[in-house]
């Protein structure tokens, strides 16, 4: 392959590890020479640990490559669907940096500022969600889910009522029903009706007094808006259960709608997607839960609370008895609450309402540009991600998998892949909100370029894709299974 459609070529800098490039010896730096004198090392000996030896040069080198070898949203477009991969405003890092040199076991006098900062966002998060109050601790969406399940948990103890199901939607995120079976409940799926939404019928066929409650996610992993979400919720709330909303992907309604009005009772924001900070990768995540006031009062230790003399801490069950407890040392990712404000802030009630618009318009313009070459998987319009299923693909001899492989020859990384599971051979795309009508035209004539040539019969063009990768397809279950976690030296015989 010598050319591609969009004139991108892959990085094929071979790179070894660290160790590999060890000259022994050799060092930046020039140390003296060191003692070989045990006496002030408290009777201890100077080992060699086995440190590589590189230049400086050859050190910067090493790591700039790695780093070229990160696919970022700085670099490029980040169709991941569900993942929400949007841009994080510079200005919310240089701010996140004024915290970074205090301590969260200091005299709460001398934390005055933050504490207000993460008191500020917490008045955000409730006025934006219309609920009683909020818990900043919980540390991604799923230990949100966690959280907010963990409160119904208890208000059904305090009721002393025995209710072990939860009911789940069958698009939903898999860590909705890991978090409900993590704490203790059954897990009864819900099936999807032909739209992609909930099948009402079905779900009220489950309602009854065995039942805890109900995780939905609104709008769904479909990208599609929940319109019975009301019905729902007084179904739900007649049976005397709870209703959690994953709040995933709340960057589509942000501004627009307010949960308390949609009858929700607790519901998890995840600040990475919807509120800038950069995330994927394993970390930070942030995942805050709104409570509703039937629920307020089982929310985690900590929290940070106005009083005359200024902000201060509730931390112990002596002031909160009904409180979950800890579920998290100290407040929360720091960093990311003050990230989420200065989002916030800087974008105003207005702008945040724009955000959730531009990423419902951009989806949709995606999905209007790609539906007569792609296949939708459903009908209508969507909210903040486009999914298509595989049958355009059908005769093609090219699966998803290998249509997003042939992406990243193009420059691109895939979109989500077969998920969520409801639709075949899914290809789920985010393109957020902060992404231009050039890089949306860009990307949607690769897709269509893509097609035409799967379409046309070039398949190999797709099966031995990626060409332009430092790597190829690799063997990602086998990599998941066995992980080779350790440099071991090979010994030349
Ligand atoms: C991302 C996501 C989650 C999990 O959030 P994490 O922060 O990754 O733990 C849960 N539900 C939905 C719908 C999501 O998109």
């Amino acid at each position: 392959m010598t050319s591609t459609f969009t004139g991108n070529h892959g990085l094929q800098i071979e790179e070894p590890l660290i160790f590999e490039l060890d000259t022994p010896g050799l060092s930046g730096t020039d140390w003296p020479e060191a003692s070989t004198e045990t006496s002030y090392l408290n009777g201890l000996e100077r080992v060699q640990i086995g440190l590589p030896g590189l230049s400086e040069p050859m050190v910067v080198r090493h790591y700039t490559r790695l780093s070229q070898k990160n696919y970022s949203i700085d670099t490029g477009l980040y169709p991941l669907g569900s993942c929400t991969m949007k841009h994080n405003p510079r200005l919310n890092e240089k701010v996140a940096r004024f915290f970074g040199d205090l301590h969260p076991l200091q005299p709460v006098t001398t934390l005055q500022g933050a504490l207000a900062v993460i008191h500020s966002l917490a008045e955000w998060l409730t006025r934006l969600t219309g609920m009683a109050g909020v818990a900043l601790s919980p540390a991604a969406g799923a230990h949100g889910e966690l959280c907010g399940i963990m409160a119904i948990r208890k208000a059904l103890e305090a009721r002393n009522e025995h209710r072990p199901i939860i009911l789940v939607p069958e698009s939903a995120h898999g860590t909705n029903p890991a978090t409900a079976a993590a704490c203790g409940f059954q897990v009864r799926t819900i099936p999807a009706a032909e739209d992609g939404r909930v099948d009402l019928p079905a779900l009220l066929s489950q309602i009854n007094d065995e039942v805890a409650g109900i995780m939905l996610t609104n709008p769904n992993t479909c990208g599609l808006f929940e319109r019975d979400i009301i019905d729902i919720a007084e179904a739900i709330h007649k049976a005397g259960a709870y209703f959690y909303c994953d709040g995933a992907n709340f960057n589509a309604i942000v501004g627009k709608t307010r949960p308390a009005d949609l009858g929700i009772d607790c519901m998890h924001i995840n600040l990475h997607k919807t509120f800038s900070t950069p995330h994927g990768g394993g970390g930070p995540g942030s995942g805050p839960v709104v409570l509703s006031e039937r629920l307020i009062q089982y929310a985690p230790l900590p929290y940070v609370i106005r009083t005359e003399k200024g902000f201060d801490l509730i931390e112990s069950y002596d002031q909160a008895p009904a409180s979950l407890g800890r579920i998290k040392g100290f407040h929360g990712q720091m960093g990311m609450l003050t990230r989420a404000l200065a989002f916030m802030m800087s974008h105003g009630r207005d702008g945040l309402k724009q955000v959730a618009e531009d990423a419902v318009l951009n989806a949709n313009y995606i999905l209007a540009r790609l539906k007569d070459h792609l296949s939708p998987a459903f009908v209508g319009s969507c909210m903040h991600e486009a999914l298509f299923d595989d049958t355009f693909l059908d005769e093609t001899k090219v699966s998803t998998l290998d249509f997003a492989k042939a992406m990243i020859d193009q420059g691109y990384h895939p979109m989500t892949m077969y998920f969520p599971l409801v639709v075949s051979g899914a290809l789920l795309m985010e393109p957020t909100e902060s992404e231009s009508k050039r890089s949306l035209d860009e990307f949607c004539d690769t897709l269509i370029h893509l097609a035409q040539q799967a379409k046309s019969g070039n398949t190999e063009l797709f099966i031995q894709a990626p060409q332009l990768a430092p790597r190829r397809r690799l063997d990602e279950t086998r990599a998941a299974r066995h992980p080779k976690l350790r440099w071991v030296k090979e010994v030349k015989v």
